[in-house]
């Protein structure tokens, strides 16, 4: 098989790791894998790195930040590539450049426009170990390019469909992919496989596992991704093609956004373009919309409630502002102690009732919903945030995902 494994910062995070992910590769070379090895700085050292261009500057060149931060992931791939010399393995070590990922020009969040994979190749040709520095490419001008944080789960997709890898693994500190979050109910069980469709839906628990433009492009690419831990040999989660998971569960997971607000216009003047008005001037304040419903109208008025991230609500009232001035709104309200719950799974597109067991559960907690959308394979509710809990652990109860 050929492997693309990536490791990521607390992996990698002192040099005993190292060593420990060295003995990783070794034994997979040993099984008789053709391995390529992505890896990203040591844990906490991008941040340092930002600090110190700070200690200089408020607003660094982006052109010397990426000169600065690719330097991080460097540092891990030649030291792991010594490491694994040292053991008698035929290493080598290799930038974003070296492993022809060329990406265009935007310094600092660049993005991959193709990958030549030839240095790669031959170096596999030859039974060596390759080692790439994630994070990072270069531009057709030939200067490095770093890809966003934690953009080195991404090198390592990217690479894995331009190899045609039988798999990429992304080794964290996690074990893989839960039904729910653990912290919030024990009981909660890590999912075998998983669709990329619902491993997108269920973003909010595979936030501190995986980037989810790395889900997208893994789906792009047709690359089965798997997530596992690089402190134990305990099997991961494999995120794959719906077509690849011969037992749909009805639901796999319950996720919680608590990073959600809720915004109420009140008396919208009913005429038509007025949602595409408001939702334009949103949409170019760069305010990430996510539900939204509209009353039928009374006396020529209606009213309108959405949501958006916490982080995006100034930016949302602002907006609003401009059309309380003008008289399209008559009053707004503001609810940042909501959040919302999602059940996700790729079997409710066959099933009837995922829904109303969804409406029950809450019923029978009394808990009210405030807000209902739905998709193909998620069915989300907003609700207070102080029932963000109790709602969770009793979904996770009545799809039985404990069992
Ligand atoms: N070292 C980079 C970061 O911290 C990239 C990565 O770890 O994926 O953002
Ligand atoms: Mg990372």
């Amino acid at each position: 098989m050929l492997i693309v494994q990536k490791f990521g910062g607390t992996s990698v995070g002192d040099l005993e790791r190292i060593q420990n992910v060295a003995n990783r590769v070794s034994e997979s070379k040993k099984a008789g894998n053709d391995i390529v090895v992505v890896v990203s700085a040591m844990s906490g050292e991008t941040n340092k790195l930002v600090s110190y261009a700070e200690h200089f500057s408020k607003n660094p060149s982006r052109a010397e930040m990426d000169m600065l931060l690719s330097s991080g992931e460097r540092v891990t791939a030649s030291l792991l590539s010594i490491a694994l010399q040292e053991m008698g393995h035929d290493a080598v070590a290799m930038t974003g450049r070296k492993a022809g990922i060329v990406t265009d020009k935007h310094h600092t969040k660049a993005r991959i426009e193709e990958i030549n994979p030839h240095n790669m190749q031959n170096a596999l040709k030859k039974g060596k170990v390759v080692v790439v520095a994630g994070f990072q490419g270069v531009n057709d001008a030939g200067d490095v390019t770093t890809l966003g944080r934690g953009g080195s789960d991404l090198s390592a997709v990217a690479i894995a469909g331009a190899l045609k890898a039988d798999l990429c693994e992304i080794y964290t500190d996690v074990s893989g992919i839960f039904t729910t979050d653990p912290r919030i109910e024990p009981k909660a069980k890590k999912l075998e496989r998983i669709s990329y469709d619902e491993m997108l839906e269920l973003a909010s628990l595979g936030a501190k596992v995986l980037q989810n433009r790395s889900v997208e492009l893994a789906k792009k690419l047709h690359v089965n991704l798997v997530t596992r831990t690089s402190f134990s040999n305990e099997e991961g989660t494999l995120i794959t093609t719906e077509g690849n998971i011969m037992e749909k569960p009805l639901v796999s997971g319950i996720a919680l956004d608590r990073n959600q607000a809720r915004i109420s216009l009140v008396g919208v003047k009913d005429r038509p373009g007025i949602a595409s008005e408001i939702f334009n001037a949103l949409a170019d304040a760069e305010v990430n919309v996510d539900m939204i419903i509209q009353n039928k109208a009374i006396d020529e008025t209606t009213n309108i409630d959405f949501t958006v991230p916490v982080s995006d609500l100034h930016d949302a009232k602002s907006v609003v502002e401009s059309f309380l001035k003008s008289g399209d709104i008559n009053s707004d309200s503001y609810n940042e102690d909501i959040c919302k719950v999602s059940v996700v799974g790729v079997g409710m597109k066959s099933h009837a009732g995922v829904a109303a067991k969804a409406f029950s559960t809450m019923a029978t907690n009394n808990i009210n919903i405030n807000m209902i959308s739905t998709s193909e394979i998620k069915v989300s509710m907003v609700i207070d945030e102080k029932y963000a809990e109790l709602a969770v652990r009793s979904l996770h109860e009545a799809y039985e995902l404990d069992k």
